[in-house]
């Protein structure tokens, strides 16, 4: 668990790491130059940092991170994932499913998932994680590229933006 300097943002709570490069707005990337220099042990392997920094394909879920928002009591904004992309087309479905279970249940928390894969979200929201889409007052629409998820009234509002670009971050 890190406090952010984003000012939008409270915490970021980094249950996945790695990704691959998906649309233009990959191109500046800080996620993949910050986990290809390997400065912990979390971040080996995801990455390579020459000829230029690129990811390698491969994906890594946290467990141990999962609890963190269950443990802090004073509601905050959690930055989901800033080192991955949490709808990334081969993110396995447990994981998903084990970090927005963790959502629910921290209801006293704002959750910031930020994604470059819209027809993914709207897929696996559609399908595969309907119980989470289904929630009241849940609203996640195709232009929009990521969600925030509040509870207790389970509400998911779109948050505007690219994640993981050195303009936004
Ligand atoms: S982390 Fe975000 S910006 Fe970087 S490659 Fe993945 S989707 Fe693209």
């Amino acid at each position: 668990m890190a406090r952010s300097m984003i000012e939008w943002t409270g915490f970021v709570w980094n249950i996945m790491l790695g990704c691959s490069k998906c649309s233009p707005g990959c191109k500046f990337c800080y996620a993949v130059n910050e986990v290809a220099r390997e400065r912990c042990e979390a971040h080996k392997g995801l990455a390579v940092l020459k000829p230029i920094a690129n990811w390698n394909g491969n994906l890594r879920f946290r467990p141990e991170s999962l609890s963190q928002p269950l443990h802090r009591k004073s509601p905050t904004k959690w930055f989901v994932n800033s080192l991955s992309d949490y709808f990334h087309e081969h993110m396995p479905l447990e994981w998903q499913k084990a970090g927005l279970e963790v959502m629910r249940m921290a209801d006293w928390h704002i959750f910031q998932v930020l994604t470059k894969r819209d027809q993914q979200l709207n897929r696996l929201l559609g399908n595969e994680l309907n119980e989470f889409a289904s929630l009241p007052e849940c609203d996640v629409g195709s232009q929009r590229r990521g969600l925030q998820a509040r509870a207790p009234q389970n509400r998911c509002s779109p948050r505007i933006g690219c994640a993981h670009q050195v303009a936004e971050h």
